[in-house]
């Protein structure tokens, strides 16, 4: 039988993680990337373990342990420092080599573009729309350009050109947050390793963790109206003045952060989707559910789209069918992270001086075993059984 040729649109971590997997289950993945060159740089990324779990499948657990730091505990605090909770992972519910791990973006980027092989991912190509025919689909790319192949996968992020085509143009939600990161050397001893930490102020918070090799990542949220800029050049000196007063080592982590490795970012989600693709086109990653990164799994989920996506496709002779398998697997988890990860980052960003002590009150008063719970869904470690990847043989397991 002829291999499948999968156009994959966009080359950010889930369209990676998808051409890689789908080319380890018998297809031909070509990737389209706008972008004249790789843009994943100067921030980290938390990897739940149920991702981590997907990169281990898919032939990463040695690379990924060479350039990550796992996450087994957490703590979150007030401004001023005060703990609210502070827990870890009970060790029953991790498994060997799926811990939760934090990682430089760069690095995973990486990662997987190593693992791609040449000639796959084409730089510069920007999809346009797409046309389906009885036996095929193609995308149609800037400056006039076609592509043909047997599935379409649109994993081209937040303002995605192929979900629009499929379900209209509409804009994402700003969710009134803006974010900033970075990647902070701040030396030996400022941040203890393998934890991870938040702290909350009004409407604004701040979270860091270690990612290795000195490095430690840390994000910081703001409400702000939609579509401000710093002045350029001008980032940090902007948060230090934000978070002027916080606790220690937040003032010293910005300050240990280059200027130009500090990124800001407004927070936007949308609306779960009903339906994701038609036909022979689908959607993954952002491009299909967007959420806010209060639980910091939208990476993760892009990578565990793209592992079922191609257990799906692996040895199906039906395209369209695979696709709306995949579909249903991944639509119900998706869309409780982008409505749990909205809620949170309500709570997060929280004003008013009495529902902030409120909300405060409630998290330092839950009882252990809540708290367990909300750092296990954290870290993603829930729902059980989300280990048993892949459902049917994959290819290259046999
Ligand atoms: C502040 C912040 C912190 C976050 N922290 C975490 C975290 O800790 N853990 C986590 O798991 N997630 C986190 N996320 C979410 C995570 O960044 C995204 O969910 C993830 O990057 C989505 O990957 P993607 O490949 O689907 O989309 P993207 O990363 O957006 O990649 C889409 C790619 O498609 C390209 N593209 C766009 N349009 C086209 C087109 N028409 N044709 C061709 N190419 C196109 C783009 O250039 C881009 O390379 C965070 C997000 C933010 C904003």
């Amino acid at each position: 039988m002829p291999r499948l040729k999968a156009l994959v649109a966009g080359a950010g971590i889930g369209g990676l993680a998808a051409a890689v997997a789908l080319r380890r289950a018998g297809l031909d993945p070509v990737v389209f990337e706008k972008a004249d060159e790789t843009r994943e740089r100067g921030a980290g990324l938390l990897l739940g373990a149920r991702a981590v779990a997907a990169l281990n499948v898919l032939g990463f657990s040695e690379g990924l342990g060479d350039i990550s730091v796992p996450v087994t505990a957490g703590t979150l605090s007030s401004w001023r420092g005060a703990v609210l909770s502070e827990v870890s992972v009970p060790s029953g519910s991790r498994r060997p080599g799926a811990d939760s791990v934090a990682v430089h973006r760069a690095d995973l980027h990486r990662l997987l573009l190593d693992a791609l092989g040449d000639g796959v991912l084409r730089f510069g190509a920007e999809c346009r729309g797409f046309r389906e025919t009885a036996d095929g689909v193609s995308v149609e790319l800037a400056g006039g350009g076609e592509e043909r192949g047997d599935l379409l996968v649109g994993a081209d992020g937040l303002r995605s050109a192929v979900r629009a085509g499929l379900h209209g143009l509409s804009g994402p939600f700003y969710r009134g947050y803006t974010a900033w990161r970075g990647v902070a050397e701040p030396g030996e001893g400022l941040v203890p390793w393998g934890t991870g930490f938040e702290s909350w102020g009004r409407g604004a918070r701040f979270g860091y963790v270690h990612t290795g090799r000195g490095q430690v990542y840390w994000f910081a949220t703001r409400n702000a109206p939609e579509g401000g800029e710093d002045a350029p050049g001008h980032s940090r000196e902007a948060l230090l003045g934000m978070f002027r007063g916080w606790h220690e080592p937040v003032g010293a982590l910005i300050q240990a952060t280059p200027q130009p490795a500090v990124r800001r970012d407004d927070i936007h989600d949308r609306d779960p989707l009903r339906r994701w693709g038609a036909g022979r086109v689908t959607l993954l990653g952002d491009a299909a559910h967007p959420a806010t990164p209060n639980l910091g799994q939208g990476a993760g989920a892009a990578i565990e789209d793209a592992l079922a996506l191609a257990v799906h496709l692996a040895g199906s002779g039906l395209v369209t069918a695979a696709l709306r398998r995949y579909e249903g697997e991944r639509s119900g988890p998706t869309a409780r992270v982008v409505r749990l990860s909205r809620y949170a980052g309500v709570a997060g960003q929280l004003e008013s001086p009495l529902l902030r002590r409120l909300r405060d009150g409630v998290v330092r008063a839950a009882p252990p075993a809540v708290k367990r719970w909300q750092l296990l869904l954290l870290l993603g470690y829930l729902p059980r059984g989300a280990y048993n990847y892949p459902r049917k043989p994959y290819p290259e397991a046999r």
